[in-house]
């Protein structure tokens, strides 16, 4: 059952209005938009704004930097004519989902458009990727995680101008996104894609959304039956990865503690009032340039912070962390034991001979950590000290005639500058 804007209207506020949430796009998305569905329209192919890049636009938030489009036709015929035509670049293709993935190369900049054929899915077993078959848009919807994401309007182009078609809303979504709730389409939803309890986490800490009862419930048989055990450790590893790109991702980990999964993304991680603390404080430092460090960095840190160290080696274990990730777990758990005596150091030279080995982010993640004389006295060091050091290192030095030796180490500091990120993956294919 597509739902048009008749019923659209009953249940939300005329700020819904499809064609005026669509021109809410910038002028450049809505000309390359144009453009791409100019070119479909030419193949005779059906083209729909679709997931959350609707959601979004229906909520007035920044629809962000990927836009997806299901696409009722071949996709690969359709990339390959987007590829000569608009200034795109190809990130990535999975013929046998019929998706692809491409970057804009000039405006808008470092646009991402997903586009995947609409297709129906069917899981042989749980937790693995389903088997596809090429579908009509209606049914497409029917294989998507929540009501909120099973929105979609078409597009279409007169005169290089952008028209939108009807919102087509088969599970009630605007409904449910007006109230707040989440909502999977069937009770098999989890079973089939245990990744969904985790998307959901992080929607639902992002939106301040509520299970609804019948969700709720179809979590805790979901629980209980230990889907999220049956999945790779990639794809919960991508899922963590993407926590971190949250606005808050000390709000998905309470979120994670209420539905009880935190300890299926890392045993003994767990929210506390002082996690939520240190990540304001790191918010703040960020958002007004006191630091530069990666945030990713800086929150996969907090979010590790109280690990025991058992619980730090067997995360370390268990996940295959980009290097510079997990040196920062490792570094973490050294600065832990070193903490209780770094009051005791009396001199700065002392002290900085202490913290030299540690990266910012190390440091940096301590002080944010906690609010004590020892960590206020690592804050102190990292941000004010060590900015003095010289930016050479040993090697250079040698290289200017300091013989090595203990005047050597002394001058040659350790100040690295980290830009780290963690590279999510779609692992799915749209
Ligand atoms: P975000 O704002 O985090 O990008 P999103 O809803 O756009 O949220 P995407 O990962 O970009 O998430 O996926 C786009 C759409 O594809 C979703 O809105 C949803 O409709 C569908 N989708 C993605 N992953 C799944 C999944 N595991 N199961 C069902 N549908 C999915
Ligand atoms: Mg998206």
């Amino acid at each position: 059952m597509l739902v048009g804007s008749g019923s659209f209207a009953q249940h939300c506020s005329p700020a819904y209005d499809v064609s005026m949430v669509v021109s809410e796009l910038s002028t450049d998305v809505q000309r390359l938009l144009a453009a791409i569905v100019a070119i479909a329209q030419a193949q005779h192919i059906r083209i729909f704004l679709v997931g959350g890049g609707v959601r979004d636009l229906l909520l007035g938030v920044d629809a962000g930097r990927d836009i997806d489009l299901a696409v009722e036709g071949d996709v690969s015929a359709l990339t390959a004519t987007l590829l000569t035509q608009l200034p795109l670049r190809l990130v990535a293709q999975h013929t046998s989902f019929g998706t692809a993935t491409l970057i804009t190369n000039g405006s808008p900049a470092r646009l991402v458009i997903d586009l995947a054929r609409t297709r129906v899915e069917h899981y042989p077993q749980p937790a693995v990727l389903p088997e596809i078959s090429p579908a009509p848009l209606a049914e497409d919807l029917v294989r998507r995680d929540f009501s909120i994401n099973a929105l979609a309007i078409e597009l279409f182009v007169d005169n290089e101008i952008l028209h939108t078609g009807e919102l087509i809303d088969p599970f009630g979504g605007v409904r449910d996104l007006a109230a707040r709730q989440l909502r999977i389409l069937h009770p098999q939803s989890f079973r089939d894609d245990p990744t969904r309890i985790l998307r959901g986490l992080r929607l639902a800490a992002r939106l301040d959304l509520q299970l609804v009862p019948t969700t709720a419930a179809v979590l805790s048989d979901a629980l209980a039956a230990e889907y999220l055990g049956l999945l790779s450790v990639e794809r919960i590893q991508n899922e963590l990865c993407l926590m971190l790109g949250e606005p808050s991702p000390a709000a998905v980990v309470q979120r994670a503690d209420t539905w009880r999964v935190s300890s299926a993304l890392a045993p003994g991680l767990h929210w506390s009032p002082a996690l939520a603390e240190a990540e304001l404080r790191l918010q703040h430092a960020l958002a007004t340039g006191q630091i530069t460090t990666s945030a990713n960095l800086l929150f996969a840190g907090l979010l590790t912070y109280s690990l025991n160290a058992a619980a730090r080696t067997a995360f370390l274990q268990h996940y295959r962390l980009p290097t510079e990730f997990s040196r920062l777990v490792v570094e973490i758990g050294a600065l832990h034991e070193l903490l209780p005596r770094i009051m005791a150091i009396k001199y700065e030279s002392a002290l900085e001979q202490s913290l030299r080995p540690f990266s910012d982010a190390a440091l940096l993640v301590v002080h944010y950590a906690e609010q004590t004389p020892a960590s206020d006295r690592i804050g102190h060091y990292v941000q004010k000290l060590r900015p003095l050091a010289p930016l050479l290192d040993g090697r250079d030095l040698q290289r200017l005639g300091v013989s090595p030796g203990p005047q050597l180490r002394r001058a040659a500091r350790y100040a690295p500058r980290c830009t780290a990120r963690w590279p999510c993956r779609n692992t799915r294919g749209g």
